[in-house]
């Protein structure tokens, strides 16, 4: 049996490859790349010569048990993507599920990642954290993914695209309110490194006024909800109670006092609730 290396690769500054990435890229029989162009260029800057495997989102499924196969037959393969971590909102998933099920040894070499990276110099609270990448781009999914993020207590680390950040944080704005605090991470290792801090309102200012704020690869911390405010969790159980009783439309009226929490968006939550 051969093993499958999970490789991670910089998120920018190429300084960030480890030694024993660049140990394992040289020395595995083939690298499996998402995009055999960008895997060219950063080979070339590293200074290794390797045989690439394309693998991305649409080939995924029908790659994967010639992959297998290959480790099955002794070959050590390294699956890298992009850039950063391969799986997190990258390529791979199948393959490394694959690799389990046929009893291979699947063996990360860690690196650099956008979400780590974000995390750890956002300063927000990272004890308990979570992770969405990329949210839905439009649509109730959207606006759901959205809704749940300002309801969660802890930090949230949320991947968007440059287009789609000024949406993002006005709907953040009125889920969570003007004065949660989120951090702004953008091009993070790179020459125009940026970190804005502050509420959310004061983040989206900066974003409105300033161009090039809403310009390359970003990353949004956003803090958690305060303990004293009614989260979707913690009034779930009275909803459920009270839509025994009443329609959605008085019981969103209930809460609403109850709460303090706008009354249509109470009655969206509970339109989306699950009759469980
Ligand atoms: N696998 C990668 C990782 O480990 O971070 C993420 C790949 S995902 C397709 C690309 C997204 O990651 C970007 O849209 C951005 O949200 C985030 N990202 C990647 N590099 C970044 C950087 N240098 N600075 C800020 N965010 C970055």
């Amino acid at each position: 049996m051969g093993i499958l290396y999970v490789v991670s690769t910089p998120i920018g500054n190429l300084d960030d490859i480890s030694t024993r990435a660049r140990t394992v890229l040289d020395q595995v029989d083939a690298v499996v790349v998402e995009d055999t162009r960008r895997a060219g260029q950063l080979f070339q800057q590293l200074g290794i010569r390797a045989s690439f495997v394309a693998y991305h989102d649409h080939n995924e499924r029908e790659r994967t048990p010639a992959l297998v196969a290959r480790l099955e037959a002794g070959e050590e393969l390294a699956l890298i993507s992009d850039a950063g971590t391969p799986l997190i909102s990258d390529p791979g998933y199948r393959l490394v599920r694959a690799a389990h099920q046929a009893g291979i040894r699947v063996s990360p070499i860690p690196g650099a990642s956008a979400l780590l990276a974000a995390l750890a110099a956002a300063g927000l609270p990272t004890d308990e954290f979570h992770f969405q990448g990329f949210p839905p781009s439009r649509g109730a999914a959207r606006e759901q993914t959205i809704r749940k993020l300002a309801n969660r207590r802890c930090t949230s680390v949320v991947y968007e695209a440059p287009h789609r950040l000024p949406g993002l944080l006005q709907a953040l704005e009125t889920e969570a309110g003007p004065e949660r605090e989120a951090v702004l991470a953008r091009e993070l290792t790179k020459r125009f490194e940026t970190l804005i801090t502050g509420t959310l309102t004061q983040v989206r200012a900066r974003v409105d006024a300033e161009r090039d704020q809403r310009r390359g690869e970003m990353v949004l911390v956003l803090a958690g909800a305060p303990e004293a405010e009614a989260t979707d969790e913690t009034l779930e159980p009275l909803a459920r109670a009270l839509l025994r009783e009443l329609p959605a439309s008085r019981t969103a009226r209930v809460l609403a006092a109850w709460s303090g929490r706008p009354r249509r968006q109470l009655y969206r939550w509970l339109e989306e609730l699950d009759p469980g």
